[in-house]
């Protein structure tokens, strides 16, 4: 095998390729732009393109693909490749202007009725920060993607804009501060990714995990997660060689994996790499998604990255780290050894605080899915009010400055480990809150309520332009201060008196938190049809225009696609019940009866005083509950059909999840109670003890 330091990035065209392939004066231009954001040139452009296709075409391409990240959830590529027509051959060319725009049809990707098919057209546009990459053949660039009139149509734009503004607004308060070195600032996100590995051959068997990515049916295994042997446990060999060749895989796309291990549910994984940039950090993740599946099907695996694939065990999430640094070098969020008297951490905690209370709205809305919807609240993921955990020594700063009275820092605590080989090592100053969806956790925040199929340029875009925007408050209460310090100290106070509700470092998962959450008057919003009636709220309009992210009808059109998604999918889930009930279930319990009955009979024709109890008894439970199953089937239908018949998008996505999805519910705890009944040989689908506990 290829040693590591040498694998790793071998498959980007990173900084040290272009070092090495561009000329000076283009590798410095692109560098400026890459850096500084500054424009590119079309001449700069060209030269690029030319090695880019040069060092893909040695490495086996024939390809470029143009890669983006539509509103559909998933990524686009559409793949060209370098020929051209030379005499009677053709010759392999990949020029600047190729490489700067792509113009796919726009038409079938969703746009929230921005744009309608006869203006099909659309543009991706190289994003020349985050590197080129190579992998089956093709050179990937990632790109962003706007219609032909310019409206954005991705998540990548918003966030790149987003991560401008923050770095703008952060500058100035910074230069304010005397900290003129600084040129720029950038968010830096550490996304830990959890997954489900299941076998490929019992995946199959199930129609459910297959168009749904969920189990519809499935009545509970006799063991789940209550042994807590699975969290940290020793990894599997087959999970274990899969998990290798992941992580192979990553590092040659320049993605920094560090973190593997079992999750609390069995059958479940964790990834977690380095932080890079948000932007970055958004690709790699969205990449390292897509490999994850791809990697599972060679070793006869299926990797589900939906956020609840099973009922009764814990389903997935991902938590995005997050942080802010200078161009310096600094982490703006690090509290350093006196936080008392940083008056630059104070400013930026309390506009992080400031931001997550006012629009808390907005991280809600962002984390939302019909996915996720099954895990915030239910007592395995951070409930669905947003509130922020600081840790015993930072809330203690803040009571005491809101108190108004002094602080005195107590250090860094050391443990002592009481044996004699063991090391003695200073304890952190946070603890960990697994329960708060927004815990500080020593120089970072953990914005821990995203569901694991999210893509994390949405969160993250909405945390940039939230915190820019108080960051721009904040600036113009203290650009004309005469006592700067004593301004700001002010200033400080003030935010965390006026927003302290959203602090709160207690568990997250008591009934007492959800009614003193709803005294403190947080929201406590339970599902995205909900969630997102609060979308175009006045405040959250002005928040994206204000700060030039989106336009309202931009985000008008966003807040359409969410929500016609939404009822899309819960739509499929409904139908695929229905067709798992009429198609198998039904039949198969008829089957299981009547083979019943038949054995019923034989015992009796062999002699009149053998007992049939059993058989009778489960004649009759199962044929009460398969009457009661069929009704529900129907009504399930009928559900269905009221909810298509909606006009409104916003009061559709309400009824799929009243009526629909409620309907559903019922419908599956019949199914489960009578597959606890039925025989396993006449049951139409591998049973959750395979499925969890069968690689
Ligand atoms: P914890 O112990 O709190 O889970 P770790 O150090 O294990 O923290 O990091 C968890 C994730 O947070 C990793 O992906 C890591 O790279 C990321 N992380 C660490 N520092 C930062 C930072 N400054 N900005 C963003 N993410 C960070
Ligand atoms: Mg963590």
């Amino acid at each position: 095998m290829t040693k590591v330091p040498e694998l790793f990035g071998s498959r980007v065209f990173n900084d040290q390729v272009m070092k090495e392939r561009l000329p000076g004066t283009t590798y410095k231009a692109l560098k400026k732009t890459i850096e500084n954001g500054e424009a590119l040139d079309i001449s700069v452009a060209n030269v690029v393109a030319n090695a880019m296709k040069d060092w893909a075409v040695e490495q086996g391409c024939t390809h470029f693909t143009h890669w983006f990240q539509p509103m559909t959830g998933v990524t686009a590529e559409k793949h060209d490749s370098f020929i051209q027509p030379n005499g009677d051959g053709v010759i392999m060319e990949f020029s600047g202007k190729e490489l700067i725009k792509g113009e796919p049809d726009a038409s079938s990707f969703p746009s929230g009725g921005i744009r309608a098919t006869f203006e099909a057209r659309g543009y991706t546009t190289w994003d020349p920060t985050s590197p080129a990459f190579v992998r089956d053949g093709s050179l990937y660039i990632p790109t962003a993607f706007c219609s032909y009139t310019g409206e954005i149509l991705d998540k990548k734009t918003p966030l790149l804009r987003s991560m401008e503004r923050l770095s703008t607004e952060a500058v100035k308060i910074l230069h304010l501060l005397g900290k003129t070195e600084v040129t720029r600032v950038a968010t830096t996100v550490g996304p830990e990714q959890e997954y489900f590995l299941i076998d490929k051959e019992l995946y199959d068997q199930r129609v459910d995990l297959k168009l749904t990515g969920r189990t519809l049916f499935g009545a509970k295994a006799p063991k789940g997660q209550e042994l807590e042997d699975h969290y940290f446990g020793s990894i599997k060999t087959r999970v274990a060689a899969y998990m290798k060749e992941l992580d192979e895989e990553l590092w040659s796309l320049g993605i920094l994996a560090k973190t593997k291990h079992n999750e609390v549910a069995p059958s479940q994984h964790e990834l977690a790499p380095i932080f890079s940039t948000s932007n970055i950090a958004t690709d790699h993740n969205e990449l390292t998604m897509e490999i994850m599946k791809k990697v599972a099907e060679k070793h006869g695996l299926v990797c589900l990255l939906h956020e609840k694939p099973f009922k009764g065990v814990n389903g997935s999430g991902k938590h995005n780290n997050w942080s802010i640094s200078t161009n310096t070098g600094e982490n703006l969020l690090s509290p350093g050894k006196h936080p008392e008297s940083n008056t630059q951490f104070l400013l930026f905690l309390s506009a992080v605080v400031k931001a997550v209370d006012e629009y808390q709205d907005l991280l809600r809305i962002t984390v939302a899915s019909a996915g996720n919807d099954h895990r915030l609240g239910a007592n395995e993921a951070p409930p669905a009010i947003i509130s922020m955990y600081l840790g015993d020594d930072l809330d203690a700063l803040v009571q005491s400055i809101i108190r108004g009275d002094s602080y005195e820092s107590h250090g860094r605590e050391r443990m002592h480990t009481g044996v004699e080989v063991l090391a003695d090592f200073k304890k952190d100053n946070s603890d960990r809150n697994r329960t708060s969806p927004f815990a500080f956790t020593g120089n970072k925040f953990e914005f821990r309520a995203l569901g694991s199929s999210l893509n994390i340029a949405c969160p993250n875009y909405m945390l940039n332009t939230m915190v820019a925007d108080e960051l721009s408050q904040f600036y113009e209460a203290l650009k004309d201060a005469q006592d700067l310090e004593t301004a700001a100290r002010e200033l400080v106070r003030d935010t965390l008196v006026a927003h302290q509700r959203i602090i709160f470092n207690g568990d997250n998962y008591s009934d007492e938190w959800v009614a003193e959450a709803q005294r403190r008057g947080l929201l406590n919003m339970k599902s995205l049809p909900e969630a997102f009636s609060h979308f175009l709220d006045r405040k959250n309009v002005d928040l994206f225009v204000r700060n030039s992210i989106c336009t309202e009808q931009e985000l008008r059109a966003r807040c359409e696609i969410e929500l016609e998604t939404y009822a899309k999918q819960i739509r499929i889930e409904a139908l695929t019940m229905v067709d798992m009930a009429q198609k198998n279930i039904t039949p198969a319990v008829t089957a299981y009866v009547s083979a019943l009955a038949d054995a019923a009979l034989s015992k009796k024709a062999l002699s009149e005083t053998i007992p049939v109890n059993v058989e009778l008894n489960l004649i009759r439970s199962l044929s009460g509950k398969q009457e009661r199953f069929v009704a529900l089937t129907e009504e399930l239908q009928d559900a269905i059909a009221g909810a298509a018949a909606i006009e409104d998008s916003q009061e559709k996505a309400m009824a799929y999840r009243e009526k629909v999805f409620e309907k559903m519910e019922e419908l599956r705890e019949v199914g489960d109670s009578m597959e606890e009944e039925m025989s396993e040989e006449y049951w139409p689908y591998p049973p959750y003890t395979d499925l969890l506990f069968g690689v």
